[in-house]
């Protein structure tokens, strides 16, 4: 018997059958069976309540779950209609007819590591006028709209050592990851009410549409928008981030394919009047949306402006309201929210499906041995994280607003009103010198965050870096200019060397 068996098993119970879900039930069993805790896991989901139904973009934290996991990457592609994602397009964000991409691998992972030289890569780049995506590989992947392998001697090979994120389409992920479910009880009803013990709060039981009762140590509230048990039952209070985040209505749609065309390797976030849009490929269609503000369009306005902008009608699919921010507390007495019913910003940055993974793990790192011994202070500590998560998160997006537009009512009205003290006072700083990586802090013991490798290319997209102050920088260390002049020109070839030889995306794609 391990240590872990001797606190005995536990009776685990995840209400929702979304991404987040199903990838919580999945994680949680293969985490279980790592440590040797015994678990007895039901998933309650409701057919009579839908998913989402958007939510299609990644972030490269997808690839390692499905690794964890044991899923094949073949597998997952073939079956999710999904496709590659190297990084994001941002259009016309800065001004119109400009714009700049932000790949997600990391250049500094193939250079030599220089002590206290700072973000040496991006700083040269900036003050040498040059672009910080440029030494990236998946810059060069995204611009051939390249896969991740090269042919060899009759194979397929990684062309790079970084994870991609991907594209897919979310009812049928959903699907899929149900499929690898074994093991785990599913009950298809809606859960109406609860059971509480009086003395500490902690649901005992929930009731469900059927008439059943369902009891459980721990309960896992995957309910979507809903927030059945977080909000619903242990009444957690929202932290609102309308402040702060601009857009509140999103407007999902479809568009076909273009058969003529390759399948785009990178998320086009285009910036529109009121908003943006996403366009995102899958291997069946793009999926787009205008993610808008509807203190300053009408949806019928919204419809009408991107129709002019394709050239052809679009159907929406839903109209989403959104209500950016987080719940105070994700682990209340013993629920814990995950996905969205935990928090949601927008659909920028694709931080959602991210964030969830992170924070899963986070738990299940910190707490599924003790799962049922915890103290007061550990839950606190997982909660401060997790809200430092999603706060910086918002912190993150918020920088994406920080424009040179003022051709709307929208955009004149972010300048004056939504840009966060918190990015005031970043930028402030950053007019001074360039970011370095302890201006990041990262609470969740090492997980991937938004920290300097994510904000550069944004802040040098859209004009914030300090040419002058790289270039002093760069400056005061010859010997290191020298070098971070030959290294960016190394990995810039290398990369689009690479993009040479790496097998056309669509093809590839066809090929699974
Ligand atoms: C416009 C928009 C765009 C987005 N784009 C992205 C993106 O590109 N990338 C990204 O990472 N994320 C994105 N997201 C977020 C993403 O959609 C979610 O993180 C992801 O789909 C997980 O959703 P979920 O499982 O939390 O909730 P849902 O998909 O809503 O699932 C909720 C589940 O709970 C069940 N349920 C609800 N109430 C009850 C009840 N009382 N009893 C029983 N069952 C119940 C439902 O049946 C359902 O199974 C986007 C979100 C929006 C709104």
């Amino acid at each position: 018997m391990t240590a872990a068996d001797s606190l005995g098993p536990i009776s685990i119970v995840i209400v929702g059958g979304g991404t987040a879900g199903w990838l919580s039930a999945l994680l949680l069993q293969a985490e279980a069976k790592r440590l040797g805790r015994t678990i007895a896991l039901t998933l309650i989901e409701s057919s009579k309540v839908p998913t989402i139904g958007v939510g299609e973009g990644t972030t490269s934290i997808f690839g390692g779950v499905l690794q964890s996991l044991g899923i094949e990457e073949r597998d997952f592609l073939a079956k999710t209609d999904a496709t590659i994602k190297y990084g994001i397009r941002h259009r016309d964000w800065r001004r119109l007819g400009h714009s700049y991409d932000g790949p997600i691998d990391d250049a500094y992972a193939l250079a030599d590591r220089i002590p206290n030289a700072g973000s040496w890569i991006d700083t040269f780049c900036v003050a040498a006028g040059r672009s910080v995506a440029d030494p990236h590989v998946f810059s060069a992947l995204m611009a051939g709209n390249k896969a991740p392998v090269a042919r060899s001697q009759g194979r397929d090979v990684p062309i790079s050592q970084f994870h991609h994120a991907y594209h897919f389409d979310q009812a049928k992920v959903g699907q899929f990851l149900r499929s690898k479910a074994c093991d785990i009880k599913t009950i298809d009803a809606v859960v109406q009410t609860a059971d509480r013990d009086p003395e500490t709060g902690h649901i005992k039981s929930l009731c469900l549409d059927t008439g059943e009762r369902v009891d459980a140590d721990f309960f896992i509230d995957c309910t979507g928008f809903r927030r059945a048990l977080i909000a619903g039952i242990m009444g957690e209070p929202w932290v609102s981030y309308a402040d702060t985040l601009p857009v509140n209505r999103a407007m999902p749609f479809w568009i076909d394919l273009d058969p003529t065309q390759d399948i785009p390797t990178y998320t086009h976030a285009w910036a529109q009047s009121s908003g943006w849009m996403w366009q995102i490929p899958t291997t069946e269609r793009i999926g787009c949306g205008y993610v808008y503000s509807d203190a300053h369009l009408t949806p019928d306005q919204a419809q009408a402006e991107i129709e002019r902008l394709l050239g052809h009608p679009i159907e929406p699919r839903n109209d989403i309201k959104i209500n950016s921010g987080r719940v105070a507390n994700v682990w209340s007495g013993n629920v814990l929210a995950l996905g969205l019913a935990s928090s949601f910003l927008e659909p920028l940055e694709a931080t959602s499906i991210h964030g969830t993974i992170v924070s899963l793990l986070l738990f299940l790192k910190r707490h599924l041995k003790t799962l049922g011994r915890e103290t007061p202070l550990d839950k606190a500590r997982y909660n401060d994280a997790n809200a430092g998560q999603v706060d910086d998160f918002r912190d993150f997006i918020n920088l994406h607003y920080v424009s040179e537009r003022d051709d709307s009512a929208f955009w004149r009205d972010v300048a004056d009103g939504f840009i966060h003290q918190n990015t005031r006072a970043r930028l402030d700083l950053w007019a001074t010198r360039l970011p370095k990586s302890s201006d990041f802090a990262n609470d969740l013991d090492g997980l991937p965050h938004v920290e300097e490798l994510l904000h550069y290319p944004v802040l040098d997209g859209l004009g914030l870096l300090n040419r002058d102050a790289a270039k002093s920088e760069m400056a005061a260390n010859p010997k290191l200019r020298q070098f971070a002049r030959d290294t960016v020109d190394h990995l810039t070839n290398q990369a689009k060397h690479a993009a040479l030889q790496a097998r056309s995306h669509k093809e590839w794609l066809a090929s699974l």
